[in-house]
């Protein structure tokens, strides 16, 4: 070892684990070279290690990324109206075109909502104005549409479903039958009002599973051959009573339609926000059998907005706000 005005730098030799002590002059050379060495084969051996661990684990580290990325080309512009600086009537023009075209609105029916939003007060208008209403609740799955060309998810599951229990409706006693909370409790104030009118009103089916949906439609399907099946039974993921959302008032027959019960429901299922989805002569439109019994709760606002502007026709004014709120997201993606 050899004396130095600075202190001696450690550095191990490429052959070994000797060390030597460096002086400044020409050693210092050496030892800034031994330890940009190092550096960069430290580095190199980091980079390794991270190019390993990314592929073998995808979904760490990167996930981060991507998670930032695709949240911020998912946020669709917000498809209500009101107060909403992106909206002019230029675009609500062309978004309605666009959404009464991809639903297939009859064009009478269509025709009505265009008067509706045409002129400068359009926005205020009461088409527009019940649409934004619709558009803030909270709960998509109220108004979204389940049909045969859209699905639901197979792991989709209402997270608020409760089991009905009260004896006014009659549920059934064998197996436990469920709904989302905010239905049940439309459900027992219309079993009450039917109650005090005379009326026994009992449910045959509420809320069913991805999974049992499956079996049904496969007992169907085996029963009566895949064409009447997809009449009258839906494919697993096709069918309102996933939602949590659709029951089957009284029993599953078109003969309860014009009994006394039957009728009263009819009269009165809107009153609760309950809506007939497959109506009469519509099987075209909706892809289903008339099902008198088969009603699917949508909340007050929307059976109104059903009512006014699509002659009672669920399908249609789900389709509507199915296409319009696409529109705007397909906008930003
Ligand atoms: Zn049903």
């Amino acid at each position: 070892m050899q004396n130095s005005a600075f202190p001696g730098v450690l550095c191990a030799s490429a052959r070994g684990n000797n060390r030597r002590v460096i002086k400044l002059d020409g050693d210092l050379i050496i030892a800034i070279i031994c330890y940009t060495a190092i550096v960069g084969i430290i580095i190199k051996a980091l980079s390794i290690i991270c190019l390993f661990h990314f592929s073998m684990f995808p979904c760490a580290g990167r996930e981060a990324q991507f998670q930032t990325v695709s949240e911020n080309e998912r946020q669709p512009i917000q498809p209500l109206l009101i107060n909403n600086p992106q909206m002019n009537a230029e675009t609500i023009q062309a978004a309605l075109s666009r959404a009464l075209e991809g639903a297939k609105i009859p064009s009478q029916m269509a025709v009505a909502i265009r008067e509706s939003t045409a002129g400068a007060s359009a926005m205020t208008g009461p088409f527009l104005s019940q649409l934004d209403t619709i558009l803030k609740d909270h709960d998509p799955y109220l108004r979204i549409l389940v049909d045969k060309n859209t699905p639901l998810p197979a792991d989709y599951e209402p997270e608020d479903l409760v089991e009905l229990r009260h004896i006014s409706y009659r549920a059934g006693v064998l197996d436990p039958m469920l709904l989302r909370s905010r239905a049940a409790a439309a459900l027992e104030e219309m079993a009450v009002a039917a109650r005090s009118a005379g009326h026994n009103l009992g449910i045959s089916s509420a809320y069913r599973s991805y999974e049992y949906q499956a079996d049904t439609f496969e007992f169907w399907t085996a029963r009566m051959g895949l064409q009447q099946a997809e009449r009258v039974s839906a494919r697993p993921g096709q069918s309102q009573h996933q939602l949590g959302l659709a029951v089957d008032f009284l029993a599953i027959s078109n003969n309860i339609a014009e009994t006394p019960v039957g009728r009263w429901v009819s009269a009165n299922a809107g009153r609760f926000g309950f809506s007939l989805s497959y109506p009469r002569n519509y099987e075209e439109i909706t892809g289903y059998a008339w099902e008198s019994w088969h009603y699917r709760y949508v909340g007050e606002e929307l059976i109104a907005f059903i009512d006014t502007w699509f002659s009672g026709i669920q399908h249609y004014a789900l389709s509507f706000i199915h296409e319009w709120e696409n529109t705007f997201s397909e906008t930003v993606n």
